[in-house]
Order: structure tokens, then sequence, then C-alpha cells
């Protein structure tokens, strides 16, 4: 099973923390300082289009034209209308407009700018299903057609040719890196967790919140790589000024990180495209920089990951625990979600109904009750937030609990009933 970049944040901090017991412990921090070490940070802005705030954008632009530093914008070329996770909806698609594609144009000339492709409306293509794709599972024909559109949409918009796809919600599969493949595109970066598939495409996904970036540098410093990518995902509504209420860096503070990184002496700032190059490059010169593939985020495991001479090569002892370890959780995760709260519900409403019968009746509605109005809640605009999944699985396991309990308490008074009428005959 797949995990995505969008999947339960409950979920990705757990395995960020069982990570960390199983990756961190094992060998002792280097502090080797390679003369010749080289952090690739690729800044990639996601989802800007007809509906993101402009002016947010020109001071994102104006911040790395300051430093002269490379960085990737992932474009929707007609952004759906609508809630893009309703598939049937019928509002009508935003062309990104003439003057933010100039903007843009400008931008790629003279600011180092690179535009990727991010999909072509962002609407998902299936419901209830999470995560959301505009691609997985998609005809081969359909997605080649859809990502063709989008590139010559962008391509004669911004006057550049465009060689990076960003999916939406980080979701595709093989298809679409034959697609990519078969349009010339060099990179596709999504999350950590999509398929490989042995391709002329080079995969440098997103392995680094906008939030995480100074410790993950923290703890490439403090490994013995001589060498790593960073591709450091942030969004419009990451910024206060974006007026969303999730909101919560300024853009005064991309700018003084993007002041930072551009003072350390290891760490080269480049779009997601240059990275790829470099990357081809370096390979060829100096060993293997291998095609990303998991990550984890943050100041956990990068001098894990970042192995001397390699990307996040799955040959890594690192690596393979890391594996190792996701795997062990999955398995742990899903049963546990299910019988941790059935045999809480069963064991409440046993003791309760052993009390008073009547409050245990009571209890064993109450938790129907929830089950369905979280599950009313949790699918109201018609989709499963990605969210609301577990919740509502936990809730269908504790109904399930108290109504054993109820059924087995019922049937133990019963034969408790019967033993003292035979007992009286
Ligand atoms: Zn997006």
């Amino acid at each position: 099973m797949a995990l995505r970049g969008h999947t339960e944040p409950a979920l990705r901090s757990s395995l960020i923390l069982l990570t960390a017991i199983f990756v961190c412990p094992s060998r002792p921090v280097s502090a080797v300082q390679a003369p010749d070490r080289l952090l690739l940070v690729c800044f990639r802005y996601d989802d800007p289009s007809a509906i993101t705030p402009t002016e947010l954008e020109r001071q994102i632009i104006d911040i790395f034209r300051k430093f002269g530093a490379g960085h990737t914008f992932g474009v929707v070329p007609e952004k759906c209308g609508g809630d893009e996770r309703s598939p049937n909806g019928k509002e009508p698609d935003l062309p990104l407009p003439d003057s933010k594609a100039a903007m843009f144009r400008d931008a790629v000339r003279e600011a180092n700018l690179e535009v990727a492709l991010h999909g072509f409306h962002h609407r998902t293509v299936r419901v209830p299903l999470w995560p959301p794709t505009e691609f997985e599972g998609v005809p081969y024909q359909e997605q080649l057609a859809r990502i063709r559109k989008g590139k010559t949409f962008l391509e004669e918009r911004i006057g550049a040719t465009v060689t990076t796809f960003i999916p939406p919600w980080n979701t595709y599969d093989g298809n679409t890196v034959r697609a990519l493949e078969e349009l010339g595109f060099s990179v596709l970066s999504a999350s950590v967790e999509g398929t490989i598939a042995n391709s002329k495409v080079r995969f440098l996904p997103s392995n680094c919140a906008l939030g995480d970036l100074r410790s993950a540098v923290a703890s490439f410093r403090r490994s013995s790589a001589r060498r790593g990518v960073l591709v450091v995902i942030y969004h419009p509504y990451n910024f206060v000024e974006s007026g969303e209420p999730r909101g919560w860096c300024r853009i005064k503070d991309l700018a003084t990180l993007v002041a930072w990184c551009s003072e350390q002496p290891e760490i080269k700032l480049c779009s997601i495209s240059q990275a790829g190059r470099i990357c081809a490059e370096r390979s060829a010169s100096d060993g293997p920089f291998a095609n990303a593939r998991l990550d984890v985020t943050g100041n956990v495991a990068v001098d894990k990951i970042f192995a001397p001479g390699t990307f996040l090569s799955l040959d890594e002892p690192g690596t393979k625990r890391l594996l190792a370890s996701r795997k062990l959780l999955l398995a742990v995760w899903y049963p546990g979600l299910l019988a941790l709260p059935a045999i809480a519900g069963f064991v409440v409403i046993w003791t309760a109904s052993r009390w008073r019968a009547w409050l245990g009746a009571a209890l064993v509605w109450l938790t129907v009750a929830l089950f369905f109005g979280i599950l009313g809640y949790g699918t109201r605009h018609g989709t499963m937030k990605e969210k609301a999944a577990p919740v509502i699985l936990a809730c269908g396991a504790l109904a399930v609990g108290a109504w054993l309990a109820t059924n087995r308490r019922a049937a133990h008074r019963m034969s408790h009933a019967q033993t003292e009428t035979e007992d009286d005959a």
C-alpha cells in the first residue's frame, strides 16, 4: 500500500517517529567535512494558477531574483472551477490569465524561474477514494493527451521548454512516466512514495517541508554525505499573506530563509530541472546521484539517506531499514486502528451494561450515532477526506465492539435466567 504526499498527518508523523526510532540510534553521527560537499536545494512552489494570489507570487519571484537563485513553480494551466475534489464539477475552468503568464515569462528570462507543469485542471478524477488524483489509473492515451495539452499551453505562454512535471496530489502511475518520456520531460517531482519506473525520466521528489529546511541542512552537515538534494515543497496557503487560515509563514520569512541558504557554502539553490542536470553530470564523473524514492523529512534521517556519492539509493542499508520500518508500521497501523477501538467499545459497554442494562443500551446507540455522524460529516462533500477515513474506521470499530458487548451481555443474561428457571423447577 503506497502512502502519498497528502496522507493522514497522524500516519505520517507516526512513520517519521518510528523511522527515528529505527534508523537513528544505529550509527553515531559523524562530522566529516569533505571539501566538495554539495547540497542542491530546490524550492518547489506548487499550485500557482488563475486563482492564486498574483502579488504573493510576484514577491516570491523577487526574492529569488535578488539572489539570482534558480527555483521552480508548478503551474496549473487551466484551474478547475469549484471544488477540485469533486470529479463531476460543472463550473467552468479558469485558464492562466495572460497577465500572470507574462509575469512568469519575464521571470523565466530574468529571474531564474523554472515553470513546471502541475497537472492540467488540478481536478480529481475519482471518488470517494483518496488520495485524489488527476492521473493515477487514467488510461495512457488520455494521460498523454492531457500532459501534452498542458505542456503546449505553458510553453506557448512562457516561451520556454517545460521539462519538469509535478502531478497534482503527487499521484501518478507507470503510464504517467511513459507519457512524460514520450513528451520529452526530464524530471518528475512528486512525493517520495511514488512508483519509480525504469525510465530516462529522473525522479526528484519533494523531501522537505518549508519549515524543516534548516534542520534538514543541519542533518546533512552532521552526516558523512558529500552530496544531497532537498526539494522543498511549499504552497500559496502556507503564507499568511494568502489570507488562508492555515497560513503560518510570512513572505519576509521566505526572504530570510533564501538569504540564509545563499550564504551557506555547500548549498546551491537551483530549480528542479537544474538539479536534474547537475545530478546527471555528477553521476557521470563522480559516482551516482541515484534516483530518489523515499524520504524522511526534516531532521530525522537525512544523514542516513544521503550516503556518500548517492542520493537515496535503495541499496543503502539506512534506506533498507527505513523501508522495513514503514512496512512494519503499516502492518500494525490498520489492524490497530480497528482492534483498539473495538476492544475499548466492548469493554466499556460490557462493564456499563453489567451495572445498568439501560446505560449499556444507551451507550451503544450513542456509538452508532457517533459513527453515522462522523461518516456524514467526513463525506459531506461527496468525497471522503483523507483525514476522515481513519476516524470513520475507528468509530465503526468502536460501534461494532459496543454492539457485540450488548449482544454478549444479553445472551449471558438469558442463559443466567434460564439456569435460574431450571433451578427453580
Ligand atoms: Zn497541487
